[in-house]
């Protein structure tokens, strides 16, 4: 895909990928990556601290990445043993959640065999003894305890059998020093098997950073919030902070610590994102739609097949708006499954056009780009708009035409695969790049699209399903936002049931009244990477067996999976689309988009199998047409609690944006897709999930001050400009963008 030069060069999407410097990240460079004055005393290697020495540092690096003193100081621990509070065993009650107790380790055995063999161990102090129990690392933990030392025991309280007891414990040897009654807080930090063997344990460490804070002072850690939030917030200084997190004398302090230094990270990532978003809307160039013309009206008027809803016309509306400043849009739409964003899509694209400009969509799989082709074919047809459609397997004779027109602009509307990026494409002059379905492509692809040394298309981004808000805040901070909260009128939600295998025949025959009133059915099966060899003979033998419930001539069947080519995906998609074939049997590669408003169940094999989000979205397939729609969940009798509750979320929702909060907070924060290599996600302490509180403060404490101030060139925000310049040399945060 080549864009227009101001020097009417032609270069491509690819080139402009590889580029680094675009107008926005110089710019912000020049904001805030001046001259680094990182503190040195914190840059020092970690081998030059007191008490470490080669072969410790040597350790530190390989299993903490702990290299310097700063990394030392910023290794937090992950909770702190509070001598203050330990618990009779006697009186402990099956209420207590964890517990630290204190006692005589009195007994220890190995029992059981095989997978059952566990370690047991007995813990007694003045009124009662309490079990302990291992399942792994049985004989290290047996060597290293010793029978008649006292022990410090702290871990998740069970009951078995009406007794209380702790399974994998942590213990701390009650020491002399210790034992004195002295109340105080002890860090306990996070280390690997191989460093406690090795004698650097959670102790150990918490000596090394007590020598550390010897050595700083106030001056290391310079406030870096604006003075007006630190005392609006009543939060205690960064230094303060610091030596609270990891000395604290009470737990408040802790506490208190705590939530100032998660302030502290979602802050400077949200104003990073914020700054990147602000340095675009004032120093991009965009090119400028000025106005809405024959096309768009056109199509609004006379050929639009419904009313659009409030929604999509406030999406449009601000799409419009945006795309006419002369800023380069860089707009991320959200929107449930069928909430209408294809429409939305399309519409923009004549604003394009209307402007003497050409526009793209780009869709992950070619099923979908081929379905794209066909709705903007039909829908554009009476404005005498010729749409062209490009992908992988579009033949050669076929593809040097197409070419030919995207080069001269004779095609205005072009959908395609990832093939659109090819260096062999060239526009004739591109306006707007629509990428549908978001998440196939990767946070990666979508940050390079922008980052462009001269006038870039405007950017409309689609999720497939919604994106919780706190991720879309952290994730997507960047990009301007628009959501489609509200669905098509008329639509029903669909029912929803989980089923065990052994339900299959009512199951089947259910779905057989379904065919004779004339519906279509999916069988999914789950395949996820396309090259695993079970996987495939799993569905081929899910296949068979679909055949067998649903013999020809009464029934046809279709498949698609991932190892078809294009024709025979494409002939199969054709024949079901047709209402040639009553079944479609497939693999996750129909997920995105496909639709088929006939099609009334949505049956999912192995249903455990599959995440949330894919859930919602294959679920989407069903329920686009007038009549009632079903999803079946199958899954054997044993599932794991969490893909229990996963199914037990689809079952009790039809809303995305919910089931999108509840992924959230099921999988964590670290694990989404295609947001680990954003770099915003790697908070030290804070959680998006937990501490959304926080970052909601943090965002709305950003966007007050980059609204007043967005160069930071106030003196109250001259601290936050120079720790921002420091931390960006220390982080490498140009890596992101
Ligand atoms: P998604 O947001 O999941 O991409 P689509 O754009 O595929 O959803 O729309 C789903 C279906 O709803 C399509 O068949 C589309 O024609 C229809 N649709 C879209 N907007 C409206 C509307 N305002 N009223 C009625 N039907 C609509
Ligand atoms: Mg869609």
């Amino acid at each position: 895909m080549f864009y227009k030069h101001k020097n009417n060069a032609l270069f491509t999407l690819n080139d402009m990928m590889k580029h680094e410097d675009g107008i926005v990240s110089h710019q912000l460079k020049v904001l805030i990556l001046e001259k680094s004055n990182l503190s040195a005393l914190l840059s020092n290697p970690i081998e030059y601290l007191k008490g470490v020495g080669p072969l410790r540092a040597d350790m530190l690096k390989k299993e903490l990445e702990i290299f310097t003193f700063g990394d030392l100081l910023f290794h937090f621990p992950y909770r702190h043993l509070d001598r203050t509070k330990v618990q009779m065993i006697g009186q402990i009650t099956p209420q207590m959640d964890q517990v630290q107790v204190r006692g005589i380790l009195i007994h220890m055995e190995i029992v059981g065999e095989r997978r059952s063999k566990r370690l047991v161990a007995q813990l007694r102090d003045r009124t009662g003894i309490i079990e302990l129990t291992w399942f792994q690392g049985i004989t290290w933990v047996q060597k290293a305890l010793n029978l008649g030392a006292e022990y410090l025991v702290f871990g998740k309280l069970g009951f078995f059998l009406g007794k209380p007891q702790i399974t994998h414990p942590e213990l701390e040897p009650v020491q002399v020093e210790n034992a004195t009654g002295k109340e105080f807080l002890e860090p306990v930090y996070p280390v690997t098997e191989k460093l406690k063997a090795r004698g650097l344990n959670g102790r150990a460490i918490g000596k090394l950073t007590q020598q550390l804070f010897l050595l700083l002072s106030e001056k290391d850690f310079p406030e870096n919030l604006p003075p007006a939030i630190v005392s609006s917030e009543k939060f205690m200084s960064r230094w303060d902070a610091l030596r609270n997190i990891h000395f604290p004398p009470t737990s408040m302090h802790k506490d208190e610590a705590m939530v100032r230094i998660k302030f502290e990270e979602f802050f400077v990532a949200q104003l990073r994102l914020g700054m990147l978003r602000s340095a675009r809307h004032r120093f991009s160039h965009g090119v400028v739609f000025s106005k809405v013309g024959d096309y768009f009206n056109q199509f609004y008027h006379e050929h639009l097949p419904f009313e659009l809803t409030n929604a999509q016309k406030r999406v449009l509306k601000e799409i419009r708006v945006d795309m006419g400043t002369g800023k380069q849009m860089n707009r991320l739409l959200q929107g449930d499954v069928g909430s209408g964003k294809t429409v939305v899509a399309l519409m923009s694209m004549l604003i394009a056009i209307d402007n003497g400009y050409q526009a793209c969509l780009m869709a992950p799989t070619e099923i979908l780009a081929r379905q794209h082709y066909d709705n903007f074919s039909s829908l554009l047809a009476p404005l005498e708009l010729k749409v062209e459609i490009l992908t992988g397997s579009t033949k050669a004779a076929e593809k040097r035409r197409i070419l030919e027109s995207i080069k001269t602009g004779v095609c205005k509307v072009i959908i395609g695969t990832h093939a659109l990026i090819e260096e062999t494409v060239q526009f004739e002059k591109l306006g707007l790049a629509v990428i549908d379905e978001q998440h196939k492509f990767g946070v990666a692809q979508r940050a390079k699209l922008w980052q462009k040394s001269t006038i870039p298309p405007h950017v409309l981004v689609m999720t497939a399903t919604p994106i919780p808000r706190t991720l879309a805040m952290t994730a997507y901070g960047d990009l301007d936002y628009s959501v489609i909260d509200e669905l098509p009128p008329g639509r029903k939600p669909i029912h929803t049931v989980h089923r065990l295998d052994d339900a299959r025949p009512q199951v089947m025959d259910f779905i057989k009244t379904e065919i004779a009133s004339g519906r279509q059915i999916y069988f999914i099966f789950p395949l996820i990477e396309e090259s695993e060899k079970l996987q495939y003979e799993d569905l081929m033998q899910g296949y068979e067996n679909v055949k067998a419930w649903f013999p020809e001539p009464q029934y046809w069947i279709s498949m698609v999976h991932g190892r078809m080519n294009a024709d025979q995906k494409e002939v199969n998609m054709q024949r079901f689309v047709r209402n040639d074939t009553q079944i479609m049997v497939g693999t996750t590669v129909i997920e995105v988009g496909v639709n088929v408003p006939n099609a009334s169940v949505m049956v999912i094999e192995s249903a455990e199998k599959f995440g949330l989000s894919q859930l919602h979205q294959l679920r989407g397939r069903v329920g686009r047409g007038s009549e009632k729609s079903y999803c079946i969940l199958l899954s054997g009798s044993k599932v794991g609690r969490e893909a229990k509750d996963r199914l037990s979320v689809m079952c009790a929702t039809n809303d995305g944006f919910k089931i999108a909060e509840k992924d959230l907070e099921l999988r964590g924060p670290g694990d989404i897709q295609g947001t680990r290599q954003s770099g915003v996600m790697n908070f030290r302490l804070a959680n998006i999930v937990e501490d959304r509180g926080i970052l909601e403060k943090a965002k709305s404490c950003v966007d007050v001050i980059l609204k007043e101030d967005p160069d930071l060139t106030s003196p109250s925000h001259s601290m936050l400009k120079n720790f921002l310049k420091e931390d960006q040399a220390k982080n490498a945060w140009g890596k992101i963008s």
